[in-house]
């Protein structure tokens, strides 16, 4: 598919060193439409949606945001978040700004951990968006929802 000129100038957005240092692409050599409609591919095979896989994401990212600095025991998982000063705004373009406290995420059972922001939850949910390959936040969406719990790759 042709990349529409929206998805061109959230693609620049999300380049090295234009919203944050490392990007949002990592060293994916695919066009931004390409990645969307891979992972809604194995989204879509899981069963699952963005907005459920988001939402779990935003579950616990809420609860560790209103404890700052200490561990949040939700469902599961002990979550903590870690400040970082300022907001980013969405590659999307769209209105808003969301803290770039790191989020951590470790589930209690067999200590496996994974880590995001509230924007990146942002990014799953409304954008089917999960990172381009080589992203220091990139998590397979298989991967993210067996983590979570969600769907026939809950583990
Ligand atoms: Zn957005």
């Amino acid at each position: 598919m042709k990349q529409p000129p929206l998805l061109a100038r959230a693609q620049a957005r999300m380049a090295p060193g234009a919203l944050t240092r490392d990007g949002f692409l990592g060293a994916d050599p695919r066009d931004l439409v390409e990645i969307l409609q891979a992972d809604d591919g194995a989204v879509r095979r899981l069963g699952l949606t963005h907005e459920a896989i988001g939402g779990a994401m935003a579950r616990l990212t809420d609860a560790a945001l209103e404890r700052l600095g200490a561990t949040a025991r939700v469902g599961g998982f002990a979550v903590s978040a870690v400040e970082a000063m300022g907001q980013l705004p969405c590659p999307f373009g769209h209105a808003g700004l969301y803290p770039k406290a790191e989020v951590r995420a470790r589930r209690t059972r067999d200590g496996a951990e994974r880590a995001w922001t509230a924007l990146h939850v942002h990014l799953v949910r409304d954008h089917g968006f999960y990172q381009g390959r080589g992203s220091p936040y990139r998590i397979e969406p298989a991967d993210l929802a067996g983590f979570l719990g969600l769907g026939p790759a809950a583990d």
